[in-house]
């Protein structure tokens, strides 16, 4: 009810006149837009904004927090892949099914959904880091069965990342540092709980400042390749060589690549990056094969991220540069890691087909360090397989039995096998024995400038005897 005074000066003294109203209907609608501002529709859970409000008066609506607020942000693993592949339709009866039962699993606790796959969790009055660390992961075993959506089951986990806070921290810091824990759960194979520490702060810090720096690294020219050879091991003849990009930064020197090629990944960045790395390392073997006939049979592997495979233009990015370059498309391989085939393997195989129709060959990469099955190996369209260094430095000890089972395999399904990582002539030798056709490592040689490749390969070395000529891949 809304009631309103007047008064009014008449001559026979004064009138005082009230209007009321009945404003039900006005509250009501006020009422539902502050929900709607709050809630997220397709849940009806609270959103972000409520989700931050309710922090800040935990955190600072007490003299003392004791104990610690534990934020739990919850992040569905490969979600984006599944809104892409089955659509967002599905992928919205997901989250739905998804929120019902971590709602259940998670009581009385504060829960809300803070983006598109991810919620948060204020857990309150649980002692310490191993009770709360027993609670995220009890809420993980909800994803032990298939969520039924749209008539099929369907399998997905989640990474949660904990950060704790008290009256003391500032609740955009306590929400970064859960980020950083859930990013670093994802970095470490998914499907687990992190917890912030102090090093994560340091690495959020550091990574930050390297993304922004990664921006500006291309235009700025902070990049270039140095080119490893891969050898036939029968015969020490070198006959491609694998494309490895190095960063010069302008203050810390060279960067090494497992520093910076995640964060170009995470950022997206690792496409146009990519993208130089592949004309770049095509254009040269096209100026080697143009100056130096000899090398007419060299290849060239480059590594290829899921990020750029993924993206829709990569097919006409490579058929763009083979045109450019003229380079016959055998001499050009991709180097895939196992990664990319385990999420959706009918997808990636779609992918590569395209790939393959252009011309060029496959390599599956590290092989052995992610799940690739033999049967995945015999549907894949791929020509090579690289064994990972962590075998070759296991050889002797062990690893023998893991080798020879690649090598026949290769043998098997018409791949050529190619061991990473060889250091010293007893592992040359080991892997002859077993088999093994081509390897790659520093006993050959590490990577090169791409000046020294020439005279290296007209001089047959990087090993004694090589000879340039013979079968390329
Ligand atoms: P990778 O594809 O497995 O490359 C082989 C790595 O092993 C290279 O390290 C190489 O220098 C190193 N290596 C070769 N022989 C030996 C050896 O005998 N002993 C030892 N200890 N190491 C050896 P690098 O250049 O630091 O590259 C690391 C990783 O970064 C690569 O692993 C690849 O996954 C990634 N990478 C490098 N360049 C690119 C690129 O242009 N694009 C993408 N997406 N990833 C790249
Ligand atoms: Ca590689
Ligand atoms: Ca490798």
């Amino acid at each position: 009810m809304e009631i309103s005074f007047s008064t009014l000066e008449t001559p026979q003294g004064e009138v005082i006149s009230a209007a009321i109203r009945d404003v039900s209907d006005r509250r009501a609608f006020e009422r539902r837009l502050a929900y709607q501002a709050t809630h997220d529709q397709l849940t009806d859970l609270p959103n972000r904004e409520l989700f931050t409000q309710r922090l800040g008066r935990l955190l600072h609506g007490r003299l003392s927090v004791d104990p610690p607020v534990a934020v739990c942000l919850l992040d569905l693993d490969h979600f984006k892949y599944l809104n892409d592949s089955r659509g967002h339709r599905v992928g919205d009866s997901l989250v739905v099914a998804v929120s019902a039962r971590i709602g259940r699993a998670v009581g009385s606790h504060f829960m809300a959904r803070v983006g598109g796959d991810e919620f948060g969790l204020l857990v309150e009055g649980l002692a310490g880091p191993d009770e709360v660390l027993a609670f995220a992961e009890r809420l993980l075993t909800s994803f032990d069965q298939p969520f039924a959506v749209d008539g099929i089951d369907c399998y997905i986990t989640a990474s949660i990342g904990v950060a704790f806070g008290d009256a003391s921290d500032r609740v955009e810091v306590v929400l970064s540092n859960a980020d950083a824990a859930v990013n670093r759960a994802k970095r470490n194979g998914r499907a687990r709980v992190e917890l912030f520490d102090e090093a994560l702060t340091l690495e959020a810090a550091h990574r930050i400042a390297t993304e922004a720096e990664l921006h500006l690294a291309l235009e700025r020219g902070e990049f270039h390749l140095v080119y490893q050879p891969v050898i036939e091991l029968d015969g020490a003849r070198w006959i491609g060589t694998e494309a490895l990009l190095r960063w010069n930064h302008p203050e810390h020197g060279e960067v090494p690549p497992v520093e910076f090629i995640p964060i170009a990944e995470d950022t997206g960045l690792i496409v146009p990056i990519g993208r130089w790395v592949l004309e770049q390392s095509c254009a040269q073997l096209a100026r080697w094969h143009h100056d130096h006939p000899e090398l007419a049979e060299l290849s060239i592997s480059v590594n290829v991220s899921s990020r750029q495979l993924e993206h829709d233009q990569f097919v006409n990015d490579v058929a763009r540069i083979l045109r450019e370059t003229g380079l016959p498309p055998g001499h050009v391989v991709l180097e895939i890691t196992e990664s990319f085939f385990i999420r959706d393997i009918q997808a990636a195989v779609r992918r590569l087909h395209a790939l393959k129709d252009l011309g060029i060959r496959l390599a599956i990469d590290d092989f052995g360090t992610g799940f690739s099955s033999l049967f995945s190996l015999s549907r894949l369209p791929v020509d090579i397989v690289k064994i990972d260094k962590a075998f070759i430095d296991g050889l002797g000890s062990g690893y023998d039995a893991v080798v020879t089972a690649v090598v026949t395999l290769g043998v098997a399904f018409d791949l050529d096998v190619v061991a990473e990582g060889i250091e010293t002539e007893a592992q040359r030798d080991r892997l002859v024995d077993l088999g093994c056709r081509f390897a790659q490592g520093y006993y050959f040689s590490v990577p090169l400038d791409p000046g020294s490749v020439p005279g290296l390969v007209d001089r047959g070395r990087p090993t004694a005897g090589a000879t340039p000529t013979g079968r390329g891949w």
